[in-house]
């Protein structure tokens, strides 16, 4: 391979803009989207993909990377290895189960560190709010964090706890202007899950009612105090009611939903099949049809995918035993053919997915050269054939351990190409991703 040069011009007969699909030749320079132009209007060093669609880079900002410390878990090289084959061209990554925890701006150096050089895609980083350390959020935001995530019920691990109520009100006014993004569950809806493998036994104990009523203390919390919210991987279709009712009332609040919750069921996971375990859990096919609704009527703004891998063994595959797994399932690599696979069989176009999947993720975290094609953006372009099926094969994934709820699965949309600033990227080559600050500037 020769060095990669840096791309002037590509065209498609599907290149999918915010304003919808069009015949065009999109125009870079310098690592940007200057313009798009007539198909005809092609130069003879451009980069024709004919029939393949040509979408904006994913950016999926809810990935658990978990290095430092749990690199063992995952990794930047890895997940991001992942991501890119994916069609995934920025991440942004949780504050937890790396060690230290992203809760102080030392702990961001720390991440920081760790990450440089190693990631293939573009990579921000959500900050942590937890008790004890609020008098840390000012300093960690000037570090060039894009937000700061908090719990509302046990995180899973120890040194990164729940906020209370009250405490949540006061991680809100502790940064004015900042976006919190909030793992809205209950505890007191909550029950100790009994030791078993069967899933109807799990998803009973944490019912719909926790997050609807989490998602109320946080929307309390974003009124008392008039600070930005975001919902995470929303699973219970209960609590879209309240979210679009705080919308109307003017509260700046938004919404993700994940691929498994659109993708999969309840119904459809066997007895021991502790891949599908995630918190809140995936819900019943009644309840996937509400999201699907919420999706098409823009309630729900954003699909990413939590990715939040372990090992295998934490997965707890001998007993198959739910309340003692790890919650998590990771999807960064699957997101698009998950996705797009059941939306096209609902009706739903490319361009609506580029929406849920590119440019409304970009908007929410604060992204503003993200996510789309049209000028001014990064050129983080990918080329996909959105008629290709494949099987998911767990050994085809780039993610540090093979496990995942989709094996076996067949899938449509293939990402055939990818470029990060103009520059034509796999996960074959070298890490060439940035990472990225919340002003901006690339770190
Ligand atoms: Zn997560």
């Amino acid at each position: 391979m020769t060095e990669a040069v840096g791309v002037l011009a590509v065209r498609s007969r599907r290149v999918v803009t915010p304003d919808g699909e069009r015949a065009a030749v999109v125009r870079i320079h310098a690592g940007r989207i200057v313009g798009l132009t007539e198909h005809d209007d092609f130069p003879a060093d451009g980069v024709d993909l004919g029939e393949l669609a040509l979408l904006p880079g994913l950016v999926d900002t809810h990935v658990h990377v978990n290095e430092p410390g749990r690199t063992e878990w995952e990794g930047f090289e890895t997940a991001t290895r992942a991501a890119l084959a994916g069609g995934v061209t920025t991440i942004v990554d949780m504050p937890l189960n790396s060690l230290p925890p992203t809760v102080t701006a030392d702990a961001l150096r720390i991440k920081r560190l760790a990450a440089a050089g190693r990631c293939h895609v573009d990579v921000g980083f959500w900050g942590g709010a937890v008790p004890g350390h609020l008098a840390d959020l000012p300093d960690l935001h000037a570090a060039g964090v894009f937000g700061f995530k908090a719990f509302l019920i046990d995180s899973g691990v120890p040194e990164f706890p729940p906020l209370d109520p009250a405490g949540l009100v006061a991680a809100l006014r502790a940064v004015p202007g900042a976006l919190f993004v909030l793992h809205a569950e209950d505890p007191a809806a909550v029950a100790a899950a009994p030791p078993s493998d069967r899933y109807a036994d799990f998803v009973a104990s944490r019912p719909p009612a926790a997050e609807t009523r989490a998602v109320a203390v946080a929307l309390q919390a974003a009124r008392a105090t008039g600070a930005k919210v975001h919902i995470l991987h929303l699973s219970a279709a209960d609590a879209l009611p309240l979210i679009t009712a705080a919308r109307a009332d003017g509260v700046a609040v938004t919404v993700e939903t994940c691929p498994h919750y659109l993708a999969l069921s309840a119904e459809a996971v066997p007895d021991g099949g502790t891949q599908f375990k995630c918190c809140p859990p995936i819900r019943d096919e009644a309840n996937r049809d509400a999201l699907w609704a919420a999706l098409a009527d823009g309630d729900i703004d954003c699909v990413v995918s939590d990715h939040s891998p372990c090992v295998p063994a934490l997965k707890r595959f001998d007993t198959g035993d739910f309340a003692a797994a790890w919650g998590g399932i990771a999807s960064v690599q699957l997101g698009l053919p998950v996705v797009w696979t059941a939306a096209r069989r609902r009706g739903h176009t490319l361009a609506d997915v580029a929406r849920w999947m590119a440019a409304s993720p970009a908007r929410v975290a604060g992204l503003p050269t993200k996510g789309r094609i049209a000028p001014g953006a990064d050129a983080d372009l990918i080329a996909v054939d959105p008629d290709a099926e494949f099987t998911v094969d767990p050994a085809l994934l780039w993610h540090r351990h093979p496990v995942t709820p989709y094996a076996g699965q067949r899938l449509t949309g293939v990402v055939r190409a990818a470029w990060l600033g103009g520059r034509p990227v796999t996960p074959h080559g070298p890490p060439t991703g940035r990472l990225l600050t919340r002003n901006g500037a690339a770190g």
